[in-house]
């Protein structure tokens, strides 16, 4: 069986204490491979290597850090099945998603930032010829990168590519749960040249990889993402060690249908915002409202499509809802069904575990469910539950429906579904998230700032807002 291997200063290695962790596949419950498990040691080795190689790479010339990103974009289209397939096995996640959406977005994301940072430029400020000040835009250091399981590929590159454009070099840990794309890309960046010790990857459990880069005395930066406690854990390691960081966390985000919808645009977009990756999307739209007028409708017509949906392997391409990402993760979304009933709530389809046939048989499926009759203030509609699992509220105003989509502490996401243009930019303006989707979900540009309010986090990711974040500005002031 494959055993992973650490990608430090250049090289595949095995973790200093020569320990594995087993790795399973969802789809089948069985291990298929084998997890360094690192600790303080391997991440002590990555840092000198990133360190040794910073003062390099931030003085290489943007269009040669370019070169080597552009590289890696190509080499991740041209491996587009392999790094699809190995996706969906360590995910469970159907590889007909992996191959259209986690994949090419991540070759996506080295593509930008290999060009934007060609075009990234400072600011300068004249004092009408008293004097000039100019700011120079400089690589922070060596970036501590964490990212989670649920589009491992897909966020693990979106703060990588952003780092090493800017001229960092990176300590990088992805999920434990979902560490094979991470590996395949170490072999894509050994291939693609890059230097040595530009890029580090440590496998390994978060307690002891991921805690030893937050607390690491040396590493000045931390760009996470995960979930909200583990985000409240980094930022009082980090806070008090005055690192720059972001934080990209949980979400409960609502999904307002208003009657005046284009309704069987709404209708489909809504069977992907709430069951897509087996709802294991932090943008997904688990809480839906609906205006009282087309309530009943709507839901005739959301159980009945989310009833066709076909659950089980992810290597099949008819395949919509593959395999919850591990046991426990499938046990913790089992327990909010329960929850959900004890707070009066009706099982409307779905609501437990899925039995694949033969093979498939002790894989980690559930059935997409749907549930009404909850208050919008109980734990169900208040808690992140991050499955195939969704609410429907009937609404009958426009303020009652924002006050319920507001209620929570988080505030990543929101989606709006109305024709009309005057209240779609109102609600857009109330909504407390720092994404709004009006009548689309998951549309994409990279150059827009992503990020939550509240408890989803602190700082944004993407376009020039990533570059800021892994350069430090320093204004020069010249007397004329
Ligand atoms: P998690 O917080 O359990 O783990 C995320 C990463 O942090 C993993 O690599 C993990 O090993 C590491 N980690 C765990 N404990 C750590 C510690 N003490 N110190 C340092 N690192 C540690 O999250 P998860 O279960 O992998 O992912 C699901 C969560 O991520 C959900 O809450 C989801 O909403 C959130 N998420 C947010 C976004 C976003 O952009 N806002 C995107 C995807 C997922």
């Amino acid at each position: 069986m494959q055993h992973i291997k650490n990608y430090i200063n250049g090289q595949l290695i095995e973790p200093v204490s020569k320990t594995y962790l087993d790795n399973y596949n969802p789809s089948n419950g069985k291990v298929y491979s084998y997890i360094p498990d690192s600790d303080g040691k391997d991440v002590d080795l990555a840092y000198a290597a990133a360190n040794a190689a910073f003062k390099e790479w931030s003085t290489t010339p943007k269009d040669k850090r370019s070169y080597y990103l552009l590289k890696i974009a190509s080499l991740i289209q041209k491996n587009l099945d392999k790094l699809a397939l190995a996706e969906s096995i360590d995910n469970g996640k159907p590889v007909k998603l992996a191959k259209s959406i986690d994949i090419p977005r991540a070759a996506a994301n080295f593509h930008f930032y290999g060009t934007g940072i060609l075009h990234y430029s400072s600011h300068a400020h004249d004092m009408e010829g008293s004097a000039i000040n100019y700011t120079l835009r400089q690589p922070v250091g060596v970036a501590g990168c964490i990212s989670p399981w649920n589009l491992p590929l897909y966020l693990f590159s979106w703060k990588i590519a952003p780092a090493l454009a800017a001229g960092c070099t990176v300590v990088a840990k992805p999920s434990e749960i979902t560490p094979m794309t991470a590996y395949l890309l170490s072999e894509i960046c050994i291939e693609a040249g890059l230097p040595a010790g530009v890029l580090n990857i440590v496998h390994g459990l978060g307690g002891k990889v991921g805690n030893a880069i937050v607390s690491h005395k040396d590493i000045p930066l931390i760009s996470f993402t995960g979930g909200t406690v583990t985000g409240k854990h980094i930022a009082s390691i980090a806070a008090p060690m005055f690192k720059k960081m972001s934080l990209e966390l949980g979400g409960k985000n609502p999904n307002i249908i208003f009657a005046d919808c284009d309704y069987d645009k709404m209708l489909t977009t809504t069977i992907n915002s709430s069951f897509s990756n087996q709802g294991q999307i932090c943008l997904c739209g688990s809480r839906i409202f609906v205006e009282r007028s087309i309530y009943e409708k709507f839901k005739k017509d959301f159980v009945a499509k989310t009833k066709t949906l076909i659950v089980g392997d992810p290597q099949n391409d008819k395949t919509r809802i593959g395999a919850i990402v591990s046991k426990s993760h499938q046990e913790k979304i089992l327990s909010y069904i329960e929850l959900a009933k004890t707070e009066g709530g009706t099982i409307l389809c779905g609501g437990k575990k899925h039995s694949a046939p033969g093979e498939l048989s002790e894989g980690y499926y559930l059935e997409p469910t749907i549930i009404e009759g909850l208050k919008y203030d109980c734990r169900t509609n208040q808690e992140e539950i991050f499955g195939p699992v969704v609410t429907i509220t009937p609404f009958d105003t426009e303020e009652e429906a924002l006050m319920m989509a507001n209620s929570t502490i988080y505030g990543l996401a929101s989606i709006v579904w109305t024709e009309n243009l005057t209240r779609a930019h109102r609600m857009a303006n109330a909504i407390h998230a720092g994404i709004v989707w009006i009548n689309c979900w998951l549309l994409r540009d990279l150059r827009t700032p992503f990020g939550g309010v509240k408890a989803s986090g602190v700082g944004r990711e993407g376009g020039f807002e990533a570059l800021d974040f892994f350069t430090e500005p320093k204004n020069v002031c010249i007397k004329l």
